[in-house]
């Protein structure tokens, strides 16, 4: 089920080519947003995997069916489990960006753009934005054969370290400026960093890993050269920032 999104993460569940075929044999799919025409009858579901966010009414009422309506709820990718990119809005006056966006927005919703825990109970969550599909397809044979679902807790450091990336935070050898904001220390692994490939730093999609030294990392991008603002503005990206703030406030 989709709600508010890119829909980048049911294209990456259907990028799996003959392994997504190869579902069929064990599951019957009821609904598919991407394979049909958008349809508002939630039928009765054994599992349902919900991308977006919850940014309209209709979103609000949706949400609220699937629930009802399936065993277990999967959030899937970085808009359903950590508000995405919508949830910027939230820290820049919401009813200012709107106007400034529609000017005339009387009649468009305006919610505050919550993670999806926080407005129906979530079973499993499968970060990033996108996915990766191959651990979309862990947790459905997971589930298929009654076996506990987990994505084992290690930083994206960890699979940027082993695939010999260069390290961007840390200060350019020839020219000495200053590192890159990265966050991989603090943010769960599962992608093979591939930002890192790239050269980009971790903007932390796929959320906070268990364990993570929250107030080091931020301690030590400040010690670098970043203002807690700077360091703010990346964290609203992927819907970091609240997630943050809470676990600072929780210590
Ligand atoms: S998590 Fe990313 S890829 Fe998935 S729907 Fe949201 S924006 Fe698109
Ligand atoms: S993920 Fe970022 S901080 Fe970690 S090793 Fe790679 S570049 Fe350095
Ligand atoms: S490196 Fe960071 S931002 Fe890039 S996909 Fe992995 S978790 Fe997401």
């Amino acid at each position: 089920m989709g709600l508010t999104s890119c829909e980048g993460c049911q294209f990456a569940i259907m990028d799996l080519g003959n392994r997504f075929l190869e579902l069929f044999k064990d599951i019957e799919i009821v609904q598919f947003r991407l394979m049909e025409e958008e349809v508002f009858v939630t039928p009765k579901m054994d599992i349902c995997f919900v991308e977006g966010s919850v940014v309209t009414k209709e979103n609000q009422k949706i949400i609220k069916e699937i629930r009802k309506q399936s065993d277990i709820l999967v959030a899937l990718g970085n808009c359903a489990s950590m508000g995405g990119i919508h949830q910027i809005k939230n820290y820049h006056q919401p009813q200012k960006m709107i106007q400034e966006v529609y000017f005339h927005s009387n009649k468009i919703d305006n919610p505050e753009i919550l993670d999806l825990e926080k407005i129906v109970k979530v079973d499993y969550t499968i970060p990033g934005c996108p996915i990766n599909n191959l651990e979309f397809l862990k947790l459905v044979y997971s589930l298929l054969q009654s076996i506990d679902f987990k994505i084992s807790p290690r930083p994206v450091c960890e699979e940027c370290q082993l695939r010999g990336y260069d390290c961007v935070l840390m200060p350019d050898p020839k020219t000495g400026k200053k590192g890159q904001m990265c966050f991989g220390p603090i943010i769960q692994g599962g992608c093979e960093a591939v930002c890192l490939k790239s050269n980009m730093p971790c903007q932390g999609c796929r959320g906070l890993y268990k364990g993570a030294q929250v107030n080091n990392h931020l301690k030590h991008l400040e010690e670098i050269g970043y203002s807690r603002q700077e360091i703010n503005h990346q964290l609203e990206i992927y819907g970091l920032r609240n997630d943050v703030e809470e676990f600072i406030n929780s210590k």
